[in-house]
């Protein structure tokens, strides 16, 4: 079976989070407010054992195991375009951008046999699917996978690094496991935002007050982008005791 797919670049995908390598996130650190996900897989869930080979497994009780999934992201609410969205709808640093949006439409956040779905527009977007598209996925593979692959394998190198974070922070942060076990109960899932800063002592060679230095101002523009608008209250809230947490970090190591 073949799928075919070609961008028409009417921006829409740019919209809202981005879920980002650590690489990535790290040197787009001066253009997206990041933030850490993290997503509760349930057992039953079709995604489980992927989400466990790239992030954790979890006990969340004694009779309940979860998947984790744990991601650095570029926290964008759903109504607000990228930062690097042109006028013209095209990428601003499209010769340079992050590994997911080279990836695009496709996700090593899945299996490459479960692809087929991603090619779906969602609503509004614009992508074109009919035969005058070129052919980009067949039998269950991606034709072109570079993209793919390295993604994929970014991915895997840093889960070893990933799962060390994540039973640091479990361990010392109980909070977090009980928000944990709340969000994996909600109906059609959810996700636990976790300051990015909380990552960055586990990164080698990573200097704080230089990423605090970087993240401030964009975060600050974020502050802006959310005030006073209802639906955006809670990324408002996050990114308000974030740039706080920022500015100390800059200000503890002048
Ligand atoms: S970096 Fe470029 S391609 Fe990626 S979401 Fe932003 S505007 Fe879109
Ligand atoms: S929604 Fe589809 S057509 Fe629009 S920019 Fe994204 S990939 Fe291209």
């Amino acid at each position: 079976m073949e799928y075919h797919f070609d961008c028409t670049i009417c921006g829409k995908c740019c919209y809202g989070q981005v879920p980002l390598t650590i690489k990535d996130a790290l040197t787009f650190a001066d253009r997206f407010p990041l933030a850490i996900t993290w997503t509760p897989v349930g057992a039953d869930n079709k995604y489980f054992e992927h989400t466990t080979k790239l992030g954790s497994l979890v006990n969340l009780s004694k009779r309940k195991e979860i998947g984790l999934r744990i991601t650095p992201t570029a926290y964008i609410p759903p109504s607000l375009p990228c930062p690097e969205l042109a006028e013209d709808n095209r990428c601003n640093i499209q010769d340079k951008k992050p590994s997911r949006c080279r990836t695009m439409p496709f996700s090593p956040y899945r299996e490459e046999s479960v692809q087929a779905e991603l090619l779906i527009p969602r609503e509004g977007w614009e992508c074109e699917i009919s035969e005058e598209a070129p052919v980009v996925y067949r039998d269950k593979k991606i034709v072109d996978r570079q993209d793919f692959k390295l993604e994929y394998e970014e991915l895997l190198q840093q889960t070893d690094m990933l799962r060390r974070y994540a039973d640091w922070l479990l361990a010392s942060a109980p909070e977090l496991m009980r928000e944990l076990n709340r969000t994996s109960k909600k109906k059609g899932g959810g996700q636990v935002i976790v300051s990015f800063l909380s990552l960055i002592p586990h990164l080698p060679d990573v200097d704080i007050s230089d990423f605090a230095a970087k993240q401030l101002p964009i975060v600050e523009e974020f502050i802006k982008k959310t005030a006073g608008a209802s639906v955006l209250k809670k990324h408002h809230k996050h990114y308000k005791e974030y740039a706080a947490d920022l500015a100390k970090t800059v200000k503890q190591h002048v």
